[in-house]
């Protein structure tokens, strides 16, 4: 399967740390600016369309599409040394923000945009997950 291997953790960065804490219970969750009433993405500790530092944590659906996607192919290179294919795409969430991540769990041929995706968790070293993104079952049987 298509599964990054040697992955490079990433770090929590500033604002993001309630972002993080919900990987660890495979819970993904989304800054919401007050003032907006919207989500954004990626974590930050300000609304980036109005700066406002008044910022809620919802948990997300997990669900989404696919946005844009590329297959890459590189067979060499310290952080996938698996060699095989992968998938790095953009995904847009129900509520309406986008996250670069991996879809997995299938030939990187099946991607294709719009392609309904569900969250799934790759477990990180240190107690966290990675949210990565896979195929919803309804869409596997067409
Ligand atoms: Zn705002």
């Amino acid at each position: 399967m298509n599964q990054v291997r040697n992955r490079l953790e990433p770090p929590v960065t500033h604002g993001a740390e309630p972002f993080w804490a919900g990987t660890r219970e495979k819970r993904l969750l989304l800054p919401w600016c007050r003032p907006c009433r919207r989500p954004f993405f990626y974590p930050r500790p300000f609304c980036p369309l109005c700066l406002d530092r008044d910022i809620e944590w919802r948990e997300a659906s997990g669900t989404g599409v696919v946005h844009a996607f590329t297959i890459d192919h590189r067979v060499e290179g310290v952080s996938f040394a698996d060699g095989s294919p992968f998938v790095v795409a953009l995904v847009a969430l129900d509520e309406g923000v986008r996250l670069m991540t991996n879809v997995i769990g299938c030939a990187p041929d099946e991607v294709s945009v719009d392609l309904p995706v569900t969250v799934c968790w790759e477990a990180l070293s240190d107690g966290r997950h990675l949210p990565l993104f896979t195929p919803r079952s309804e869409t596997n049987t067409r």
